[in-house]
């Protein structure tokens, strides 16, 4: 009698181990409202880097550090001249980050290998789990600077010298750390990006939806916008008088929600920081200075948005007598992400028998730079609220094991 193997679709990841594992790397760094604080290239960063490098390498892993301080955990396939299949995302958090914001991918890319170790699979191409370096960018700038630096978008050497606000470069903290990497990792073998991702946006759970399949993610533009009127007493300065900024800047704000919602549902339009001078109740605002975020799922769209700022700004300006300067000075072109990928993770949704819609990431995520170099696709889960870059930021480990199935399954597809 031989034992029948059961079939490759019965396999399931191990739910409680993948939680167990997010709650022991949310240790590193908890804070006392039960989120996380674990920056880019800190003390706590390394210990949650260590941790990962213990897991990888448990589950058989080889791990390689790139200059950027990239981990790459590799399992061999059994075809190693076969180009990689890949998962991953990032470790560090925002000062008042969650547990699960980048955390989930890495580690669901664990429990990934884990499974397979336990049901003695081998897969033809090479699996590999990455962490990208810095993605939130909250202590150094760039964003997303591990897989920016990777794929090429940024030079080594631009980044390195970045400090942080006490004067700490990318290079000295990497240093510090013991990750300043030496393996030359190449673009050019990669058959697949696959990333598991909270949501971070609530229309997951508003359609009780177990899991969001990223059909790509929206286009960026950032302003820096500058309206210079001039300051007068608020007494003594008759209406028709005024070059009030902070009036003419209220109507940009405006403007720019109207813009958003002119283009639903996959239009976005934010002013989330204003400086207002001189911020003083019984003077008229000279200078105020504000910031513009559009976002839209196609480039056509965000022109229009940004022609429409530009023509609807200057009649602001001219009707409150004031001026108005726009400087762009971030764009992301929309990136779709790799049609068989995102089949690949809708088909593993539907044998696994769970709930799934369509959704394109508000985002950024490394997978939008690693879409530029390699196949890629991501699976949201949903997060409680939407909240994400919060201490309260929580998500269901039903949800959580539901989307590594999904990884687990989609990558299986592609891994052969
Ligand atoms: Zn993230």
């Amino acid at each position: 009698m031989t034992a029948v193997a059961k079939p490759i679709t019965d396999l399931r990841i191990n739910g409680k181990r993948l939680w167990d594992s997010l709650m022991r790397l949310a240790e590193i760094g908890a804070t006392q409202k039960g989120g996380v604080c674990r920056l880019a290239l800190t003390e706590l960063d390394r210990q949650g880097r260590e941790f990962f490098v213990a897991q990888a390498r448990a589950a058989g892993c080889t791990i390689r550090v790139d200059h950027i301080g990239n981990i790459f955990a590799r399992r061999e396939g059994l075809r190693p001249e076969l180009p990689v299949v890949m998962t991953g995302s990032h470790i560090d958090t925002q000062p008042t980050g969650g547990k699960f914001d980048g955390n989930y991918g890495v580690l669901a890319g664990i429990e990934v290998l884990n499974t397979l170790n336990d049901a003695g699979i081998k897969t033809q191409a090479p699996l590999e789990v990455v962490v990208w370096t810095n993605e939130e960018g909250s202590r150094f700038v760039p964003v997303m600077m591990g897989s920016g630096t990777f794929i090429g978008e940024f030079k080594i050497e631009d980044v390195l010298v970045q400090k942080d606000r006490e004067g700490i470069s990318v290079g000295q903290a990497l240093q510090a750390i013991g990750y300043a990497g030496q393996d030359q990792i190449s673009t050019s073998g990669i058959a697949a990006y696959f990333e598991s991702h909270i949501e971070q946006g609530p229309v997951l759970e508003a359609h009780d939806v177990t899991i969001g399949v990223v059909t790509g993610a929206l286009g960026q533009r950032w302003f820096d916008v500058v309206v210079t009127g001039s300051e007068a007493h608020a007494g003594p300065t008759p209406m028709p008088l005024r070059h009030d900024a902070l009036l003419a800047a209220s109507h940009v704000v405006q403007l720019v929600n109207r813009l958003a919602l002119d283009h639903a549902p996959n239009a976005r339009g934010t002013v989330g920081m204003m400086d207002v001078y001189p911020n003083s109740r019984n003077v008229i605002p000279g200078t105020v200075k504000f910031s513009v975020d559009l976002r839209a799922d196609n480039d056509e769209t965000l022109a229009a948005m940004v022609k429409s700022l530009h023509e609807e700004c200057a009649m602001i300006a001219q009707k409150g007598q004031v001026e108005i300067a726009l400087n762009q000075v971030v764009y992301f072109p929309p990136q779709a992400f790799a049609e068989p990928l995102v089949e690949a993770v809708r088909n593993g949704a539907k044998n696994l028998g769970l709930s799934q819609m369509n959704v394109v990431s508000g985002a950024g995520h490394d997978a939008v730079y690693l879409a530029r170099v390699a196949p890629t696709a991501m699976i949201f889960v949903p997060c409680k609220d939407g909240i994400s870059h919060n201490e309260i930021e929580d998500a269901k480990p039903e949800h959580l094991e539901a989307g590594c199935n999904v990884l687990l399954h989609a990558m299986l597809n592609r891994a052969g």
